[in-house]
C-alpha cells in the first residue's frame, strides 16, 4: 500500500469579512501574519526532507478555511511555489480548503492553472437556520452551487461539517450528511465544535446560551455519520481537529480551547467504537455464551481492536465478561477481522 504524506500549510484568513460565532479569526488577525512565498518553500523542503518513503504520495495542503477568499495575487504567489514542485514531480498534488461562497468559475480556472486537485468546502451544516444562528454568512444553496461547479471542473470535492453547532440536533446532523451525500463528495471531515477563546460562542457558553456536546455524545454522533458516509463509499478522512499548541487539552496553559468534546485522539475514539460494535455484533450472533475470543486482524488494525488505552478490551470485559486476545496476520485485509471462540462459558465451567 502506498504511503500518503501531507505537507500542511496554514493560511490565516486575515481580514476575513465573516463572523462565524465559533471562529476566533477576528481576534487573532492582529497577531497572525500572512505566509510568504519563502515560507511555503521552506515548509515544503523541510517536510520533503523528513519523509522516509521516497515513493509515497505527497500532497501540499493549504488549510485555514478560506484559501480562495484571500487576495488573488496572494493565492497565485503561494500556489506558484507548490506548482513548481508538481512540475518537478517532487510532490503529487495540491489541495485547498475554502468557503462555498468563495467559489466561482474564475476561481476554479485559477486553481486548475496551478494544478490543484482537491477542493474542500467548509459546509458545517446544510440547515439554513443553523448556518444563520452561527453567523456563517452563506446558505445551503451556496453549498449546492459550489459543489456542482467544483465537480463540473473535475476537481475532487471534499466537505467539512461540524457536529454540535448551536441548536443543531443529532437529526439535523444526519440530515446534513444525507444532503451532502447527494452532492457526491469524495471525502468528508467531521469536526465536533470546540468552544475557543475570544469567540462569540465563548460568550454564549459563559451566558449558558450554548451547551457543548459531551465527549461521548460527540463520539456517538460522529460514529453514526461515519457509517452513513461509509455506506455510500464516501471516505471520512478526519474526525476531530488536529492537535496543535493552541488546540489542546483545555487544562494546558497555551490551549485556546475553553470547553467542548476535546480529546487528543478523537478520531481514534470513533474508530475504536466502530470496531467495538462490529466485534460485538459478531459475538452476539454466536449462539452460546462466549468467555474468551481471539480476533485476528491486519497489524495496521491492532490498535483499533484494542482501543485507546485498552478501552475496547476493558469494555468487553466489564460489560460482557469476555476476554479478547488479539492476533496479527498480514493475511487479513486492512479493515477486516476474523473471530475465533477460544472458550465458551461451558468450557469455562468444565475447566
Ligand atoms: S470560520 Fe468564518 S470567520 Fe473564521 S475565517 Fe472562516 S469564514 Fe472567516
Amino acid at each position: 500500500m502506498q504511503n500518503n504524506y501531507i505537507i500542511p500549510i496554514f493560511i490565516p484568513h486575515l481580514g476575513c469579512p465573516n463572523d462565524c460565532t465559533f471562529c476566533n479569526q477576528k481576534s487573532i488577525s492582529g497577531q497572525a501574519k500572512q505566509v510568504t512565498k519563502m515560507e511555503v518553500r521552506d515548509i515544503i523542503e523541510d517536510y520533503l526532507k523528513s519523509f522516509k518513503d521516497e515513493n509515497a504520495y505527497k500532497e501540499v495542503a493549504f488549510f485555514g478555511g478560506s484559501f480562495t477568499g484571500i487576495e488573488k495575487e496572494k493565492q497565485e504567489e503561494l500556489l506558484s511555489v507548490a506548482y513548481e514542485y508538481i512540475k518537478d514531480k517532487r510532490i503529487n498534488s495540491i489541495r485547498v480548503s475554502t468557503r462555498p461562497d468563495y467559489i466561482d468559475k474564475d476561481i476554479l480556472k485559477l486553481l486548475k492553472k496551478y494544478g490543484v486537485k482537491t477542493i474542500e468546502l467548509g459546509v458545517q451544516s446544510t440547515n439554513d437556520y443553523i448556518l444563520k444562528r452561527c453567523r456563517r454568512g452563506h446558505t445551503f444553496e451556496d453549498v449546492k452551487r459550489a459543489s456542482k461547479l467544483i465537480k463540473r471542473y473535475h476537481f475532487d470535492l471534499g466537505h467539512q461539517m461540524m457536529i454540535g453547532l448551536p441548536e443543531s440536533t443529532r437529526l439535523d446532523e444526519l440530515n446534513t450528511a444525507k444532503d451532502l451525500i447527494k452532492l457526491k463528495p469524495k471525502i468528508v471531515r467531521l469536526y465536533p465544535v470546540l468552544v475557543i477563546k475570544n469567540t462569540q460562542l465563548e460568550k454564549e457558553y459563559k451566558n449558558k446560551e450554548y451547551e457543548p456536546l459531551a465527549l461521548e455524545q460527540a463520539v456517538e454522533r460522529c460514529k453514526e455519520l461515519y457509517y452513513l458516509f461509509n455506506s455510500k463509499k464516501i471516505t471520512v478522512i478526519r474526525m476531530g481537529l488536529q492537535n496543535t499548541d493552541i488546540i489542546s487539552d483545555p487544562k494546558n496553559a497555551s490551549s485556546e480551547v475553553v470547553a467542548g468534546p476535546y480529546h487528543e485522539a478523537f478520531g481514534q475514539l470513533v474508530e475504536d467504537r466502530i470496531w467495538y460494535e462490529s466485534i460485538l455484533e459478531k459475538i452476539k450472533k454466536v449462539n452460546t455464551k462466549v468467555k474468551e475470543i481471539e480476533i485476528e486482524v491486519n497489524p495496521v488494525d491492532v490498535n483499533n481492536v484494542v482501543g485507546h488505552k485498552k478501552d475496547n478490551l476493558n469494555r468487553f470485559k466489564d460489560l460482557y465478561d469476555v476476554d479478547v486476545k488479539v492476533k496479527q496476520s498480514e493475511n487479513i485485509k486492512v479493515g477486516n477481522f476474523e473471530m475465533k471462540i477460544l472458550k465458551t462459558y461451558k468450557d469455562f465451567l468444565d475447566d
